[in-house]
């Protein structure tokens, strides 16, 4: 790969300063001159800032999303305009709606779909998300690798196209064809991310090997750190708890230190206080491992954020989820919890090396607007929640910075590094009072240039 040469920027805790990329990595940081044949970008004084990271994101489940059709209210409110978006679609095979209501047309069976969309096969998902409707050709498209289960409505023995709480048998019944990542790979790296680590807490070979085929395609930009099952083999190792049906205590110690018998820190999601306090305990039976880390933390009072302070822990959270479902949070969390909602300077204080991540397709994938929520601490509707964890817009900015596979260190712009930048259009004073992903004007990931703002157009790129 030809080198690239980045003139005029202000490098993130260096100042100003040109920098030189070779073989993807950094290879000198001064006042330096283009060589032949060498690309230039000039930065005009912008900042230029390590690549941002997602510390938590379902890239499976958020591109899946983006690929299907909203069949439902607000945007679908009849069985008219669920046929016009179904017959816009592009593409060829398989359509997937989501977010149905019968409020569009009741519970449509399949020869009322074929009416509608007859060519491709179509499932359309109820947004209780227990219930799929399929047309004829989608039927005959899932029977024809599966016998029909238990859960397929069936009127005199011929299937409705009703289909009541299978998604297991959906999944094997559809051959599972894992998804294209280009879309989001390249809406992130719209906003400066470079890099990303996949919480699914079913990630395993196979996941490993698409991810793998989706970089070497060039559909996926980013590097990419896996977490995931014990069969994975590395990486932080899941552990997805659901206060309502808590696995058994043992198991869980037992899990811990068998992840941690692989070299494999933990990764417990505790969005609860029951799940946090379950996941402390258990981490205190197990014993913990350098790089264990709580996601979400969506509840932690003082006595947990000390005990996690003694167990070593790193805590990755969603602080626009804040801005997102704050007001949600104001009106069914319990008024005494509200204080210790998605924390975050009293993690700092505490010496807790905190990161953020996406959660998407939970949560939006702009991290900028993370950061904004990280310091305003605003609902949407303009509610204002623990104020007082507020961060700094540098603050905000190092939960994107930190090192995937170090929590406690901060990502440099060093020579050896790789090459990751996000470059911003200012300097990093006027842009700390913007934050916003228009701020972006280009992405550089592993010293290829992989976005550019609209209208931007680099000489000799
Ligand atoms: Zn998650």
């Amino acid at each position: 790969m030809a080198g690239l040469l980045i003139k005029n920027a202000e490098v993130w805790q260096r100042g100003s300063a040109d920098l030189r990329v070779a073989g993807g990595r950094i290879a000198e940081i001064g006042s330096l001159s283009p060589l032949a044949g060498e690309a230039v970008i000039d930065a005009d004084g912008g900042a230029l800032l390590p690549g941002l990271h997602d510390h938590h994101i379902h890239l499976a489940a958020t591109a899946v999303r983006r690929q299907s059709i909203v069949c439902g209210p607000p945007e679908v409110r009849s069985i008219e305009q669920l046929a016009e978006r179904l017959q816009a679609a592009p593409g060829s095979g398989w359509l997937r709606g989501i977010l149905y209501h019968e409020s569009v047309g009741g519970l449509p069976d399949a020869r009322a779909l074929d009416a509608i969309c007859g060519e491709r096969p179509l499932r359309i998902q109820h947004r209780s998300g227990r219930m799929w409707l399929f047309n004829s050709a989608g039927l005959d498209e899932v029977l024809r690798h599966a016998a029909a289960p238990p859960g397929l409505e069936t009127d005199g023995g011929r299937p409705t196209g009703r289909l009541f709480d299978e998604d297991t048998w959906l999944r094997s019944a559809l051959g599972g064809s894992p998804p294209d990542f280009g879309e989001v790979s390249r809406e992130l790296a719209a906003f400066g991310v470079t890099g990303m680590t996949d919480m699914s807490p079913a990630n395993d070979r196979g996941t490993a090997a698409h991810f793998a085929a989706q970089q070497a395609s060039g559909n996926l930009l980013q590097h990419v750190l896996l977490a995931g099952t014990l069969a994975l083999g590395s990486g932080s190792a899941k552990l997805h708890l659901h206060e309502n049906a808590l696995p058994v205590f043992d198991e869980v110690v037992a899990f811990i230190r068998a992840a941690h018998g692989q070299g494999r820190p933990l990764a417990s999601h505790c969005t609860t206080e029951t799940e946090l306090v379950f996941t402390l305990a258990a981490l205190a039976e197990a014993g913990p491992l350098r790089g264990d880390r709580i996601e979400h933390a969506g509840i932690a009072r003082d006595a947990h954020i000390a005990q996690m302070a003694d167990l070593g822990l790193a805590v990755v959270g969603q602080p626009h989820f804040i801005a997102e479902r704050g007001d949600q949070y104001l009106t069914d969390v319990e008024p005494e919890l509200v204080p210790f909602l998605y924390r975050q300077a009293s993690f700092l204080k505490a010496g807790i090396p905190l990161a953020a991540g996406s959660d998407a397709p939970f949560g939006s994938t702009d991290p900028w607007a993370a950061m904004r929520a990280a310091m305003s601490r605003r609902t949407a509707g303009g509610a204002m929640i623990a104020e007082e964890e507020a961060l700094s817009a540098e603050e905000a900015l190092s939960l994107y910075l930190a090192d995937p596979n170090d929590l406690t260190r901060q990502r440099q712009i060093e020579v050896g590094a790789s090459a990751d930048f996000c470059l911003l259009n200012r300097p990093w004073l006027a842009a700390r009072q913007v934050m916003d992903s228009s701020l972006v004007r280009a992405t550089i990931i592993g010293g290829d240039l992989v976005h550019q703002a609209p209208g931007e157009r680099f000489a000799g790129i």
